[in-house]
C-alpha cells in the first residue's frame, strides 16, 4: 500500500479538484481510498457528490479539576500555552474548553495532582463511495482548534480501513498552508503531489510545502494549475522546478469547465472527458515515482 499526499501551500489553488480527479483516475488501475484530512472545510464529498455516513465520533483530551485538592497556585494557567486557563488570585482557575488542544501540559505540572484527564468531541468521520473511489472524510467541530489531531486521527481511521480492505493507495487531500494539520497531512507518504497556480504568492507558499516534503525527504513533483492564466508567471515556476530538479507532472489550463463540474458536484474528468489524458498521464507519473 502507497500513500500519495496532494498539497498545495496557498488556499485556493485547486487542490481538492486536483485530488478528487486524480483519485477517480487512479481508481481505474487500483484500489483507491481517498482520504480528506482538510478537516476545517472538507470538501471531497461535495466534488463527488458523496453521501457521507458517520463512522466514528474524534475525542480530545480535556482537563478535568478536582477543586477540593486546588491549592489555587495558578501553575497550570502559567503553563498552558493557550490561554484556556485563567489564574485569579484566592479563587479556583477557569477554564476555557474552547480553547484547549488537549496538550495535557496543566495536568501534568500540577503539584498535587488535582487535574484529571477527561475528553471532549471535537469532530467526526465519514465515509461514503463514488465512481469507484473510497472516501473518509474528517470534519472538525465548528469552532475546535485541534485542526492537528483531527488529521493524525482521519489517517489512522483510513489508513486502518485501507490494510484492512486491501486498498493499494491512500490518496490524501491535505489541509491547505503549512501549519501543523499540513505536517500531520504529509507525515509518512510516499509521495507529495504539489499543487500551485501561476501567481506570486502560490509559489511562495510552494516553497514553503517543498521545504516540508524535502525535510520529511519524500519524493514530490509539481501540478501547474491555471497554467495560462499567466504564462510569464507560469515559466517562472517552472524554471523554479528545473533549477531544483522537481519534476512537474502536468499543466492544467485555467478554464470555467472547473468552476462548472464543480457547481453540477462532478469530479473534471467526469464531467468533461478532454481533461482525463492530463490526469492518466499525472497519475502514471506518481505511480512510476512511487
Ligand atoms: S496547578 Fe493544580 S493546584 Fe495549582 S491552581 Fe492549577 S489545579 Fe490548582
Ligand atoms: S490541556 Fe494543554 S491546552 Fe488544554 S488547558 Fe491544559 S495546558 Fe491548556
Amino acid at each position: 500500500m502507497h500513500t500519495i499526499a496532494v498539497t498545495g501551500g496557498k488556499g485556493g489553488t485547486g487542490k481538492s479538484t486536483i485530488a478528487s480527479s486524480l483519485a477517480v483516475v487512479l481508481s481505474e488501475q487500483k484500489k483507491v481510498l481517498l482520504a480528506d484530512v482538510d478537516v476545517d472545510c472538507p470538501n471531497d464529498h461535495l466534488i463527488l457528490d458523496v453521501e457521507r455516513k458517520k463512522l466514528v465520533d474524534v475525542f480530545q483530551s480535556i482537563p478535568q479539576w478536582e477543586f477540593d485538592k486546588c491549592t489555587k497556585c495558578g501553575t497550570c494557567a502559567s503553563v498552558c500555552k493557550q490561554n484556556a486557563i485563567v489564574a485569579v488570585k484566592g479563587k479556583n482557575p477557569a477554564f476555557v474548553p474552547e480553547l484547549c488542544i488537549g496538550c495535557k501540559a496543566c495536568i501534568v505540572a500540577c503539584p498535587v495532582k488535582a487535574i484529571q484527564e477527561g475528553r471532549k468531541k471535537i469532530g467526526k468521520i465519514y465515509s461514503g463511495d463514488k465512481y469507484g473511489v473510497h472516501l473518509v472524510s474528517g470534519e472538525l467541530k465548528l469552532g475546535e482548534l485541534a485542526s492537528g489531531e483531527m488529521v493524525v486521527e482521519t489517517r489512522k481511521v483510513a489508513d486502518d480501513l485501507a490494510k484492512k480492505n486491501g486498498f493499494d493507495i491512500v490518496l490524501v487531500d491535505s489541509a491547505a498552508g503549512i501549519g501543523c494539520p499540513v505536517i500531520a497531512s504529509l507525515h509518512g507518504t510516499d509521495f507529495v503531489v504539489a499543487v500551485t497556480e501561476p501567481t506570486p504568492s502560490a509559489l511562495h507558499d510552494l516553497k514553503r510545502v517543498l521545504y516540508l516534503a524535502d525535510h520529511f525527504r519524500i519524493p514530490r513533483g509539481i501540478v501547474l494549475n491555471k497554467a495560462d492564466m499567466d504564462t510569464g508567471f507560469a515559466k517562472k515556476i517552472e524554471q523554479f522546478a528545473k533549477n531544483h530538479g522537481i519534476p512537474i507532472l502536468g499543466r492544467l489550463p485555467y478554464r470555467q469547465d472547473v468552476v462548472k463540474a464543480t457547481i453540477k458536484m462532478k469530479p473534471i474528468v467526469i464531467y468533461d472527458k478532454r481533461y482525463k489524458k492530463t490526469f492518466i498521464d499525472i497519475s502514471n507519473t506518481i505511480l512510476r515515482g512511487l
